[in-house]
């Protein structure tokens, strides 16, 4: 691997405004090649404690900040992500297998996530209440404001390190909370490199702990632990519903996983959108929370769809992440490449047809287009998180929706039409967090309401979304009346 950015031989955990040499360490293989790229702190449940602790210390210097100041310490941070651009890129790619240039998008995500929780720093409104609509309220005045919860457990997962930690780091320093951040086993770097950043910017010590480890210790830890507040968690719903068995009356946020789908109505101009859709399936190898797994076409187009569809999925280029030529990289493990191919095989037995791909490379799976796949499937009914899609066919509107409505999930779905009455309809129909017309599922910027329904979560994010999350109300009543 071409390794430009220079990273320790051993990482540390960052606890109270310190770096701790954990007890015990594990390698970190790059997912790519296997090199091992650095050694990752594995925390026990007592530096797990330890951390906790600092986060709670740390409220009080938080809740001494004014908002201009916590937004200034965002908005700092937002400069020096964009002086440390190359960096950040690689230090994702590197630990996530990200193609560079997908990278850098995410950098640029980042940027943004910290810069609109900058801004919402400075927006926590509270209401003034007629509190003489009720007999009993002559008097009074009556008002809220949004308080921090106190101390924020985080766990992010290993697809988006940066941005998907900035989801909850910058609504969490936006509203004067503390932070215990537990990022996923395999992309611990790119939060390391953010507290770094975050000391510079000016943020009190203490105020956001990272604790590297397993998600079984630690993140059990925090997910049962009195002092935390509230979890804010993205992954597998597997694990979601664990963190919501345990967490008992905690405030919990739950952004899981789905088999995002698509309808391309009669009326579309395939030309414009095969390449968009190809996007959607194949960016970050599928690893996406809203890739773009199923794809159901009006049978009038059908045939063209698909020969469209390979012929620009064709075009993709695999291998190195660093490479800047590459599209499609390794898959997160190898495990996850051997799951992949027994859920390919699991297709073509069945009788699906592989129209491309199938086969691996090493980690990298070539992207894989398959037809003709009854819903029963894995590779339709559960969450491929591979460079893998299905595309079928119907013959009328409430079919496809009804397709796409016969999931465990639903986060978003996207409708290609020129008809605003099936685009309307499809809105209503759809059970899904966000409807996405005329564009693919997989769209998502960061200041928007994100998050789904069944399966799919919990609560929402998008910076306004999530500093609703991660405030209470507070009400204040003054007796106006008495002299
Ligand atoms: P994961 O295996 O569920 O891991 C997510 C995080 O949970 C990691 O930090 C993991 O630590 C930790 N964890 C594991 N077991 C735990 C436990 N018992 N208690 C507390 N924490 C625990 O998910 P992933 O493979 O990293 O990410 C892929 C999943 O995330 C997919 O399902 C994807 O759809 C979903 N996702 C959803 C969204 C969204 O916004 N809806 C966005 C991105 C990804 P270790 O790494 O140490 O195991």
């Amino acid at each position: 691997m071409l390794l430009k950015t220079k990273v320790a031989e051993k990482q540390r955990l960052f606890i109270d405004g310190e770096w701790f040499e954990a007890r015990e360490y594990a390698p970190l293989y790059s997912p790519y090649d296997g090199e091992i790229i650095t050694h990752i702190p594995m925390a026990s449940e007592a530096e797990a404690e330890m951390a906790i602790q600092s986060a709670v210390k740390a409220q009080t210097s938080m809740r001494k900040l004014a908002s201009y100041e916590r937004s200034e310490i965002l908005y700092n941070l937002t400069n020096l992500l964009k002086e440390n651009f190359d960096r950040a890129a690689e230090l994702i790619s590197i630990e996530a297998a990200k193609p560079i240039a997908t990278a850098r998008e995410e950098v640029k995500r980042t940027i943004q996530t910290y810069r609109f929780s900058a801004q919402e720093a400075n927006q926590l409104y509270g209401e003034t209440l007629p509190m003489d609509a009720a007999p009993g309220g002559t008097g009074r005045i009556g008002y809220t404001k949004m308080e921090p919860l106190g101390v924020i457990g985080a766990i992010t997962p290993f697809n988006f390190p940066m941005n998907l930690v900035a989801h909850k780091v910058g609504p969490a320093i936006a509203t004067g909370n503390t932070v215990v951040l537990k990022p996923a086993s395999q992309t611990p770097l790119s939060s390391l490199f953010l507290v770094e950043l975050l000391q510079k910017a000016g943020l009190p010590k203490g105020a956001i702990n990272v604790i590297t480890g397993r998600g079984k210790t630690v993140g059990d830890y925090m997910v049962k632990h009195d002092n935390v507040k509230m979890i804010t968690f993205t992954g597998s719903p597997e694990v979601g519903k664990q963190i919501r068995e345990k967490a008992g009356l905690k405030k919990i946020v739950l952004e899981l996983g789905s088999n995002s789908a698509l309808i391309v109505d009669q009326d579309t101009d395939i030309e414009q959108v095969v390449s968009r859709c190809v996007q959607g399936a194949f960016s970050y190898q599928g690893q996406v929370c809203i890739s773009l797994q199923r794809i159901y076409v009006h049978e009038n187009l059908y045939e063209s769809f698909v020969e469209q569809f390979v012929k620009e999925t064709r075009k993709l280029k695999t291998g190195d992440p660093l490479d800047e030529q590459t599209n499609v990289s390794a898959l997160i493990t190898s495990n996850d490449v051997e799951r992949a191919l027994s859920w390919i095989d699991e297709a073509r037995n069945s009788g699906a047809k592989i129209c491309l791909g199938g086969t691996s490379k090493g980690n990298v799976l070539l992207p894989t287009v398959i037809t003709n796949a009854s819903p029963d499937l894995k590779v339709s009914c559960q969450e491929v998180f591979a460079p893998i899609v299905v595309i079928n066919s119907f013959s009328t509107l409430d079919e496809a929706i009804s397709e796409v409505n016969n999931s465990r999930y639903g986060l978003q779905a996207g409708i290609y039409t020129k008809d605003i009455r099936k685009a309307i309809y499809s809105t209503e129909q759809l059970e899904v967090g966000g409807v996405i017309i005329n564009d693919i599922p997989t769209f998502r910027v960061d200041h928007m309401p994100y998050g789904g329904v069944k399966e799919s979560g919990i609560g929402k994010e998008g910076i306004k979304y999530a500093v609703e999350e991660m405030t209470v109300q507070k009400l204040v009543v003054i007796n106006n009346s008495i002299q």
